[in-house]
């Protein structure tokens, strides 16, 4: 044999990659579909369940004993049991000494007891090594191997050469452990699957909140204003044509405020002279929900260009365009061209076009299968440079189809402005304070200020 070859055999493993045994307490939903993971992962698993019958439910390959039996033949217990049935470790303490215990127990409510239940199994058994993990992971898409859009799996406590060998697991089973320091992290990680969509809550009740007072507003100006002094019944505006109105004054005035916090903090800062100080915490959540807010206004958006493409169905505008059509045959008489109405018309519709592309694309670009693949600068390109000029062609879309109302009084029925005025107000502020912090005179100091500089300096050299 020569020697390379001898060296070759050496390399070679002499016995397979072997995993240790891993315990679960807790045949039910979770314990099953994970116990089912860590066997196609190469653990061998051993079950401790109140009953050591085999169900063909239970992973083909695994054991199942009595948690005393089944807790001394691995040093990593996963307690797979509901937080309530903790007391039956109690008596187990002694054999439990010296073990990692993993705790994937969630509540039915937000801060449902004092401690975490994480923390609460380390107060039972403080001679074991507590370590939360999983929980955010459902036995469903452990079981049916739908993880894509939840692959992280955050983990905390206090030993850390505990939580490393819970993190090999997740590693083995294909999953992405994130470290989240402490035992003490462990409420706000149970806290994580009990949210409902925290990010959306602003946006949407905003959202409701202006689309309700729009929609009354175009019912009271529109339907009853009409009824009342026109003698016209106009409630089947109530379908389509009021919800088209609001759904554009929406879509702007939410696209305005995705920009009008960093405008607001550009203010304080240079008001302040420093970065180094926090914002309040309204600015805070504001910013921290100007993607959810942006969506949203691309969602509006979408639903005014679907309701602006079936205007030619509707009964009404065929009966308007007959009408005209009807009265310029009876007057023998046909309307000559106005092209200043048509550039108007043609000038709008190509400004809306434009400005909902640059929408769809800021929206596809905070996709994170999208962000994820382009550099800071070039999100921050599309999200700030082309959002703003998306901003500005929604604007002037809007600016140009009801600028002609400004100076009309019969657009100011019951003294009110017409919606489309009201909707200019934001995006138009907006759009002036920006054009005045891009002066190089008021950028220059803010760049600085964003780079660290401060003009009253709390620690001076
Ligand atoms: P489950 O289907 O109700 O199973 C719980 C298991 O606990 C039972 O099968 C039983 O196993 C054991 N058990 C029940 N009463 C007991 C008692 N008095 N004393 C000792 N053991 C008892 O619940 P699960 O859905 O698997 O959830 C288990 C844990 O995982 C919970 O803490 C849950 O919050 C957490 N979790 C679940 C999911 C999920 O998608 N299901 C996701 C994340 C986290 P034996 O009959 O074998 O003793």
């Amino acid at each position: 044999m020569n020697k390379n070859s001898s060296n070759i055999m050496a390399l070679a493993p002499n016995t397979p990659n072997k995993r240790e045994t891993v315990c679960i307490f807790g045949t039910g939903d979770f314990g099953r579909a994970l116990g089912h993971q860590m066997i196609q992962s190469g653990y061998p698993v051993v079950y401790g369940s109140r009953s050591t019958q085999i169900s063909n439910l239970i992973p083909k390959d695994a054991e199942v004993l009595s948690h005393a039996e089944a807790a001394q033949k691995a040093a990593i217990i996963i307690i797979a049991i509901q937080r309530q049935h903790y007391n039956f470790l109690t008596p187990l303490a002694e054999i439990l000494r010296g073990k990692v215990l993993v705790d994937i127990s969630n509540n039915l409510k937000l801060n449902q007891y004092p401690e975490s239940n994480a923390e609460y199994l380390a107060q039972l058994l403080p001679g074991s090594k507590v370590v939360k993990a999983f929980n955010t992971v459902s036995a469903w898409a452990l079981q049916s191997g739908t993880l894509d859009a939840s692959r992280q799996v955050f983990v905390c406590g206090d030993d850390v050469e505990a939580k490393q060998m819970v993190m090999n697991i997740v590693r083995a089973l294909g999953l992405t452990p994130l470290d989240k320091g402490s035992l003490l992290a462990a409420q706000e990680i149970e806290n994580f699957p009990l949210q409902l969509f925290p990010m959306w809550k602003f946006p949407i009740f905003l959202s409701l909140g202006l689309t309700t007072f729009f929609f009354l507003y175009c019912l009271a100006l529109d339907v009853i204003y009409t009824y009342i002094y026109e003698k016209n019944n106009f409630s089947f505006f109530i379908a389509i044509t009021i919800p088209n109105r609001v759904c554009p004054v929406m879509a702007l005035i939410l696209l305005a405020l995705v920009y009008l916090p960093g405008i607001f903090a550009a203010i304080i800062q240079l008001y302040r002279g420093t970065k180094y100080r926090r914002f309040p915490d309204w600015l805070d959540k504001w910013m921290l929900c100007r993607k959810q807010l942006g969506l949203i206004a691309l969602a509006f958006a979408s639903l005014h260009v679907v309701f602006t493409l079936v205007a030619p169905l509707r009964a009404f505008v065929r009966w308007r365009i007959g009408k005209g059509i009807v009265s310029q045959a009876l007057n023998n008489k046909t309307e000559p061209l106005d092209s200043t109405t048509a550039w108007i018309s043609d000038s709008y519709l190509a400004l809306g076009i434009l400005g909902f592309f640059l929408f769809v694309l800021l929206g596809i670009t905070s996709l994170p299968s999208v962000s994820n693949n382009v550099n800071w600068r070039e999100f921050r390109f599309v999200q700030s440079k082309l959002g703003y000029l998306s901003l500005i062609l929604c604007t002037a879309h809007t600016l140009v189809y009801g600028g002609k109302w400004f100076l009309s009084p019969s657009a100011y029925r019951w003294y009110l402005p017409n919606i489309y005025m009201l909707s200019l107000v934001v995006p138009c502020a907006v759009l002036v304070v920006k054009f005045v912090l891009i002066f190089p005179c008021v950028d220059k100091p803010l760049t600085q200020i964003r780079q660290g500089w401060e003009r009253n300096p709390k620690y001076s050299e």
